[in-house]
């Protein structure tokens, strides 16, 4: 195990600030090396303030010196991904559209955060408004996996996976609505978790597809993401999807043994096809050893599972349509320099501001809800969705969770996609049904496929039983030693 402070967990820091074997100030400057030190390769931060950074961390040791009972999360540095919004600060949602915007307010879960005590370390690229599974939609910049700088991170929130991998970072925000949380921290070697839709307020994440969007943490251990999960969650009336669930005090619940004598659902369809040789073997490697652990692995059957893309891209482009309707030149956008009339400013501003997917996805979205095409498609896409969601109701009637793949492949080559949206698009083929039903997923490392490239395993867990989840993911972890990897850079 590495004993480079960069490569500690959560737990670990926070057990050395408390002994004062290192200050809050110390943490930072570790963390601001390790940045300067790597991410002119890796490129996951799009932004960083060191001077605010620096200062928030004084403040914490601060209180720490009164003698004060802090979190856990006190003095530990969190990255958000570039599209939550904290007063102040940036943020682009990696578009030339916001390249210049500064958010005048911040967001519930990162208020909560800043409340526990949390500094904010940076803004992490992604794919431009949050569509792509690369990151290679940035308009921004590129973002590389720190396990091999020729390969892509995944996406969306792929600067926040590659943050937390390379150690710039000990846990990051990002946004998931089709598999933008999981996907990368699978590709990336690190545990990426989705809540529950209505677990987290989406008050302050610049919305993409709304019924779909969710903020998770990154983290190293499950242990981790689950404290920042706890401090996150909770329901927001500036929210009004949130739902007033009681939060449980995840940490606190996790348990080696939450495997033993639970089933685990094993989705045929998944295992159907499409997916890489080495990929397959290392996610049944995976669910054997769930199943040494003491859970019962039962087939299921999601039959509606080949119509998830279809579906998904049609409800989110719809949404996305709508939701980037604001972005218009007039107010706070960028605002074309060669508009000639107010039609102008519309069209140049807009024309200049988006990139080729976020324009595909508009045109998509405006197509599949115009007056001629909203039944075949839009309303059509709706009742599909409600079946994928019986799909999944119908499976957790006979089990506890579901075990799956995350994605079908390991990280693959910068540039090896673009060319093909399609492909692009098949990268989320496991985890897309699961924001289509709602539910929570999370991807925790479980193997290295011979090119030495990390592999996810996704367990889903019923709606609102993140405890629980959470819990079997952690049973999973401890058995094994995958997360003790970290990349050579
Ligand atoms: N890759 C999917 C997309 O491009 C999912 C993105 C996401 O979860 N934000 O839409």
């Amino acid at each position: 195990m590495s004993s480079e402070i960069f490569y500690k967990n959560i737990s670990e820091l926070s057990a050395m600030l408390n002994s004062g074997e290192i200050s809050a100030v110390e943490l930072a400057q570790v963390y601001i090396d390790r940045k300067n030190a790597v991410d002119g390769k890796v490129g996951a931060f799009i932004s960083s303030n060191e001077d605010e950074f620096l200062a928030s961390a004084k403040k914490s040791d601060e209180r720490r010196a009164k003698g004060a009972t802090l979190s856990e999360l006190d003095g530990i540095p969190i990255g958000l991904k570039d599209l939550l919004a904290v007063r102040g600060q940036k943020l682009t949602c990696a578009s030339k559209m916001l390249e210049n915007y500064v958010s005048p307010y911040t967001g519930t879960a990162m208020q909560k955060l800043e409340d526990a005590g949390a500094l904010f370390w940076g803004r992490l690229n992604m794919d431009e408004f949050a569509m792509g599974s690369s990151c290679e939609n940035s308009a921004l910049q590129k973002t590389r996996n720190p396990w091999d700088l020729e390969r892509i991170p995944g996406g969306s929130s792929g600067g926040s996976a590659a943050a937390v991998s390379a150690g710039e970072c000990p846990a990051t925000l990002g946004s998931d609505t089709g598999g933008s949380i999981r996907q990368p921290a699978s590709l990336c070697g690190v545990v990426g978790m989705k809540p529950t839709y209505g677990l987290v307020s989406r008050f302050g994440l610049a919305a993409f597809a709304s019924s779909l969007d969710q903020i998770g943490p990154f983290a190293r251990t499950v242990k981790d993401a689950s404290l920042v999960l706890k401090h996150i969650a909770g329901y927001d009336k500036f929210d009004s999807t949130s739902v007033n669930v009681k939060i449980d005090d995840y940490p606190s619940m996790l348990s080696t043994e939450s495997l033993k004598g639970k089933k685990a659902g094993l989705p045929k369809e998944y295992f159907a096809s499409g997916m890489d040789s080495e990929v397959r073997e290392i996610v049944e490697k995976a669910i054997k050893k769930v199943e040494e652990l003491g859970a019962e692995i039962v087939e299921v059957s999601l039959p509606h599972t080949e119509l998830a893309i279809p579906v998904y891209y049609i409800i989110a482009t719809a949404e996305a349509s709508s939701n980037l309707a604001r972005y218009d030149g007039i107010r706070y956008t960028h605002r074309s320099a060669e508009a000639k009339d107010v039609l102008d400013v519309y069209f140049k501003s807009r024309a200049e501001g988006f990139g080729e997917e976020v324009k595909r996805r508009i045109i998509l979205g405006s197509y599949v809800l115009s007056s001629g095409y909203y039944d075949a498609y839009y309303l059509r896409a709706q009742k599909v969705r409600t079946l994928i969601r019986n799909d999944f109701e119908k499976a957790f009637e006979n089990v506890d969770f579901i075990v799956a793949p995350t994605s079908p492949t390991t990280a693959f080559k910068v540039g090896e996609k673009t060319g093909d949206p399609l492909s692009m698009y098949l990268s989320d083929i496991y985890t897309i049904n699961v924001n289509l039903a709602g539910l929570p997923g999370i991807s925790v490392p479980c193997g290295f496929a011979s090119d030495g490239m990390p592999v996810g395993l996704q367990m889903i867990g019923k709606a609102f039983d993140e405890s629980n989840l959470l819990s079997y993911a952690h049973a999973y972890e401890s058995a094994c030693e995958w997360s003790k990897r970290n990349p050579q850079l």
